[in-house]
């Protein structure tokens, strides 16, 4: 790995690099990899109608990445989908270390008392789909073979798949059009197509032919996204909804701020989710799939009303992407219970084999309680140097939520109670090996060193009842790219940007 870098990306002039920028700022719009401007970019009194669009950050290269570990990222998303699902499958289970969570975290315990007021009046719909991400970063710290270790895995608002997807093209196109100059690596091989959109929308597809496929329905039916107001990263969602609407499935997008204006659900018996456009007062459709990509932060959550739509929303017969068990179960406690080392969990939820393939996925994570390993882990976060090469989270997603090094033991000083810090979990930092390239962000053209995270998609369909699983691939990947200095790698949030893998 160290000489991975030494001659990639090849040198361009000045007047290579101006045509290579005028090509990704009109191929990018051409083909939506865009975003709606950022309000530092551009005010909503510079643009009152809302019409503007902006290439969406990207990296002028595509990044190195060693191919061994590329194919293994690959190979174990159908056990960590099938892992997942399983886990949203026993609630027993799951419930045991949410238990913990619910006396520390208020977002966590709303969530989880929506879940006990469905299961009191019984759920109606067995069938849950997952559209997940799992992340990884590239650590050389044994012996120099590169590995891949698990950074996170996303359950709910799974995000870029739209975009990753068009960025794979975009350097295609670049090296087709010969813009690279001649490179070491780069080659028709050495980068693979990325499926991401057409194989995400196909599982929302698939379940809504599922449930398309049970009994007869009044209405016709719909998928509906469930999205935040003023989402700038809209059109990675957008492309989601078009391969559906091309498949003749109805595709609506419901603010999460509106949804009680708009849905109703029928009598206690079936729970039929029915959706009103705005747009179309007078008609109805029935909601087959709740594709959620908003109420993963507390910040969706206003008003009790919101509260409110989250519990009809589950309480309802459509099938739910995710369900709140499965949302759940993407909690980074979670991974810290599966992560540790000498856990049954993994044999207990997958056969050895995909258990073992997993298992070395995993680097350290420490809880922060009163046990063992927890009262070791809370002796290395309140020592300033010890927790240098650790990261603090804790029950969040999105990107922002996490404390870093130094900074971790003034954070914990903070809570204030100690009984709060078994809401965080404690986690070794992952040091992928820093390579060259530049970023295209705002139109500015930003050179230097830089790291990459590797996210891999998959789909599941399964249903609690009789714990089958229906439906489980692979779909596509997203690769995002961050200055090394930088700590967080949020393409949203304004640090990353969008990368697509040169295999190596
Ligand atoms: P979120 O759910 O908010 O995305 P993550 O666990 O993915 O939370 O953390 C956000 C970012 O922090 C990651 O994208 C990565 O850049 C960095 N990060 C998180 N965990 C680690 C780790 N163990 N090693 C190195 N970087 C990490
Ligand atoms: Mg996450
Ligand atoms: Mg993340």
């Amino acid at each position: 790995m160290e000489a991975f870098h030494n001659d990639y990306p090849p040198t361009l002039s000045r007047e290579q690099l101006d045509h290579i920028t005028n090509t990704i700022k009109d191929w990018t719009i051409a083909h939506g990899l865009a975003v709606r401007p950022p309000n530092e970019f551009l005010s909503s009194s510079q643009d009152p109608q809302g019409v503007a669009a902006i290439s969406a950050p990207v990296t002028l290269f595509p990044s190195l990445f060693p191919s061994r570990c590329f194919s293994e990222a690959i190979a174990i998303q159908q056990a960590y989908n099938e892992l997942y699902a399983r886990i949203a499958m026993d609630e027993e289970w799951l419930g045991k270390i949410i238990q913990e969570l619910v006396e520390v975290d208020d977002f966590i315990r709303e969530l989880w008392q929506i879940h006990e007021r469905v299961k009191k009046d019984g759920y109606v719909q067995a069938l849950q789909l997952g559209l997940f991400r799992s992340d990884y970063m590239v650590d050389i710290s044994n012996n120099s073979v590169p590995q891949i270790k698990q950074v996170e895995f996303n359950t709910i608002s799974s995000s870029f798949g739209g975009l990753s997807t068009q960025v794979a093209a975009l350097h295609k196109y670049l090296f087709d059009s010969q813009l690279y100059n001649t490179a070491h690596y780069l080659n028709a091989s050495s980068l693979p197509p990325n499926d991401a959109t057409t194989t995400l929308a196909e599982g929302l597809a698939t379940a809504h032919l599922t449930y398309a496929s049970k009994g007869r329905k009044e209405y016709p039916l719909c998928v509906l996204f469930v999205v935040q107001e003023g989402e700038k990263n809209i059109f990675d969602q957008r492309v989601l909804e078009y391969v559906l609407q091309a498949k003749s499935i109805p595709t609506f997008r419901l603010s999460f701020a509106s949804t009680m204006q708009h849905i109703t659900v029928t009598n206690n018996t079936d729970r039929v989710l029915l959706y009103t456009p705005a747009h179309a007062p007078a008609s109805k459709f029935e909601v087959s799939v709740v594709y959620l990509r908003s109420t993963y932060t507390p910040s969706d959550f206003i008003s009790e009303s919101d509260w409110d739509a989250r519990y009809h929303l589950e309480r309802s017969a459509a099938i739910k992407c995710p369900s709140i068990l499965t949302h759940l179960a993407g909690s980074k406690k979670v991974q810290q219970v599966l992560a540790t080392p000498s856990s049954p969990y993994l044999d207990k939820f997958l056969d050895k084999e995909k258990a073992d393939q997993v298992r070395k996925s995993f680097t350290a994570i420490y809880p922060l309680d009163d046990s063992e390993a927890g009262r070791k882990a809370k002796a290395i976060a309140i020592d300033s140097a010890k927790c240098q090469s650790y990261v603090l989270k804790p029950q969040r997603e999105g990107g922002g939520n996490n404390i870093y090094r130094a900074a971790i033991p003034p954070f914990l000083q903070s809570l204030g109670d100690e009984a709060k810090w078994k809401g965080h979990i404690l986690m070794e930092l992952i040091e992928p090996p820093p390579q060259k390239n530049s970023i295209f962000r705002g139109g500015l053209l930003k050179s230097g060193e830089i790291i990459t995270e590797l996210g891999v998609f998959g789909t599941c369909l399964w249903s609690s009842d009789g714990q089958k699983i229906i439906y489980n691939t692979n779909a596509g990947y997203l690769l995002r790219t961050k200055g090394r200095e930088s700590e967080e790698g949020g393409v949203a949030a304004g640090f990353g940007a969008i990368d697509s893998v040169c295999l190596v």
